[in-house]
C-alpha cells in the first residue's frame, strides 16, 4: 500500500489522479488532498476518499471546511492552509508519494519540499522545474527522492529513455529528443485570425481536456516552450537536442532518436490518466481505465514543423534556455501574468508574447543561485508584466 498527498486535487490532474487511486483501493491510500479555494469540490473529494489532511491556499476556504467537517462531527480530518500547510502534507513522513499538480508557480514550494523530503515526486507542475531546474533536480538528488514525470510527453521520453534521469545523453547514444505537440486550438489559424480569438476558443483544445492556464499555454505554444525547458532539466539534454515536432492526432506523445537510427515512440490515446499510472506503478504497470489505442480508427500520424513566427512563445522560451539564470524564472512569471490577463478580457491573444518579451528585455538575468534568487526574479517579472499589460490599455 502506497500513502499519498495530491497537491491540487481539485484540478484536472487531481482529479485524473483519484480517478487512478479509485481503480486501485488496495494498492493506493490518499494521505492528503489539497486545493487552492474550491470548497465544494474539496468537500466532495473528502467525503468519497477519507484523506488525514485537508490543505486549502486560501485560508477562508480552509475556515469554511473547518467549520462545515466540525458541524458533520467529523473530528480525524486535519485542516490547514496557505503554503505551509500544502509544504507541511507534501513531508509527512507516512507519505510515500506526492502528486505535484497545482498549476504555476504556486506550485514550486511545496513540490520542493516533496524533494526535500525524499519522496516519489510525480512532477505534473511543470512550472517548479522551469523555474528552479536546476536547484530542483539538485535536491532530488540530495535528498534521494524519486522524479517520475506526468506531462505525458517527458513520460513518453522517460518510457523510451535508459532509465537512470540526468546522465548523460550521448553515453546512451540518443540523438535528440523529439517532442511532439499538438500545435493546439489554432493551429490552422492565420496571424490575422489569431488577433480576434476569444478565451473560450483559446481553451477548447482538440484533443486534452486541461485546466485554463495550461490551455491557453497551448493555444500559444507557450507550453511547448515550458516543455522544452521541462525537457532539459528532467534528462539533461542541450537546447539543440530537443527537436519540437507537430503532430496534430496527439497519439504519439513524444520519441527518442538514437545514433544507429532508431526512433522509439510511446504511443496511446490522449488521456492524462497513461501516465499518471504509469508514474504510480513504475517500474510495474496498473490499468487506468484508459481505453485501447485502436490504430484502425486513428489510421493517419502526421507531422509538420513548428511555426515561430506564428507562435512566438515558444521561440522566447528556447531563448530563455540558451540565455540561462534567471531568464526561464522570468518567462514564466511573465507568461503567468499574460495569461491570466487574456483570461479575464483584458489583452488580446497576440498580445501574451509581447508582454513577455517585453519583460525579458527590460528584466535582466542574474545566476539562479539560490530559491530567494528565483523567487524575487518572478516577483519583478510580474510586476515589470503589469505594467506592461497597464501601459498597452
Ligand atoms: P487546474 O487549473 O485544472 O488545477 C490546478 C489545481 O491547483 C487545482 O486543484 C487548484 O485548486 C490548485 N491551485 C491553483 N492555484 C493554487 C494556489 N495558488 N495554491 C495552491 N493550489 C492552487 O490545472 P491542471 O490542468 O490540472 O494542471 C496542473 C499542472 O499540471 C500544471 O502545472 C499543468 O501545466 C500540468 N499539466 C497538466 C496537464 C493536463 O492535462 N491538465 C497535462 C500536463 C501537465
Ligand atoms: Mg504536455
Amino acid at each position: 500500500m502506497k500513502n499519498i498527498t495530491i497537491l491540487g486535487s481539485t484540478g484536472s490532474i487531481g482529479e485524473s489522479t483519484l480517478d487512478v487511486v479509485s481503480q486501485h483501493p488496495d494498492a493506493y491510500n490518499v494521505i492528503a488532498l489539497t486545493a487552492n479555494a474550491s470548497v465544494d469540490k474539496m468537500l466532495m473529494q473528502v467525503n468519497r476518499y477519507k484523506p488525514d489532511f485537508v490543505v486549502m491556499a486560501d485560508e477562508q476556504a480552509a475556515e469554511r471546511i473547518s467549520t462545515i467537517l466540525l458541524a458533520k462531527g467529523c473530528t480525524e480530518i486535519t485542516v490547514l492552509s496557505g503554503v505551509d500547510g500544502l509544504q507541511h502534507v507534501a513531508s509527512l513522513d507516512a507519505v510515500d508519494y506526492v502528486m505535484a499538480a497545482i498549476v504555476g508557480a504556486a506550485g514550486l514550494l511545496p513540490s520542493l519540499a516533496a524533494a526535500k523530503a525524499g519522496k516519489r515526486v510525480l512532477l505534473a507542475n511543470k512550472e517548479a522545474l522551469v523555474m528552479s531546474g536546476h536547484l530542483f533536480m539538485q535536491d532530488i538528488k540530495r535528498y534521494g527522492a524519486e522524479l517520475l514525470p506526468i506531462d505525458s510527453e517527458h513520460n513518453a521520453i522517460f518510457q523510451c529513455m535508459p532509465h537512470d534521469l540526468g546522465s548523460s545523453l550521448s553515453l546512451h547514444g540518443v540523438e535528440r529528443i523529439l517532442l511532439t505537440a499538438s500545435g493546439g486550438p489554432f493551429l490552422n489559424k492565420s496571424i490575422n485570425e489569431l488577433g480576434a480569438v476569444t478565451p473560450d476558443q483559446a481553451c477548447s483544445h482538440p484533443n486534452w481536456s486541461m485546466g485554463r492556464k495550461i490551455s491557453v499555454d497551448s493555444a500559444t505554444m507557450m507550453n511547448k516552450g515550458l516543455e522544452v525547458i521541462e525537457a532539459h532539466w528532467l534528462f539533461n539534454a542541450a537546447p539543440d537536442k530537443i527537436q519540437v515536432v507537430i503532430h496534430p492526432q496527439s497519439v504519439i506523445h513524444s520519441m527518442v532518436q538514437y545514433r544507429d537510427g532508431s526512433v522509439l515512440a510511446q504511443m496511446g490515446n490522449p488521456d492524462m490518466r497513461t501516465p499518471i499510472a504509469h508514474a504510480m506503478a513504475w517500474p510495474q504497470r496498473i490499468s487506468s481505465g484508459v481505453a485501447e489505442l485502436d490504430l484502425f480508427d486513428v489510421a493517419h500520424l502526421n507531422f509538420q514543423r513548428p511555426d515561430f513566427n506564428r507562435f512566438p512563445c515558444l521561440r522566447l522560451a528556447y531563448e530563455a534556455l540558451k540565455s540561462g539564470g534567471t531568464s526561464c524564472a522570468i518567462l514564466n512569471a511573465a507568461n503567468e501574468i499574460a495569461v491570466e490577463s487574456f483570461l479575464n478580457e483584458t489583452i488580446s491573444f497576440p498580445m501574451i508574447p509581447i508582454v513577455i518579451e517585453s519583460v525579458l528585455t527590460e528584466l535582466n538575468s542574474v545566476d539562479a543561485s539560490s530559491l530567494e534568487v528565483i523567487l524575487a526574479a518572478d516577483h519583478s517579472a510580474r510586476e515589470l508584466a503589469k505594467e506592461a499589460i497597464a501601459s498597452i490599455r
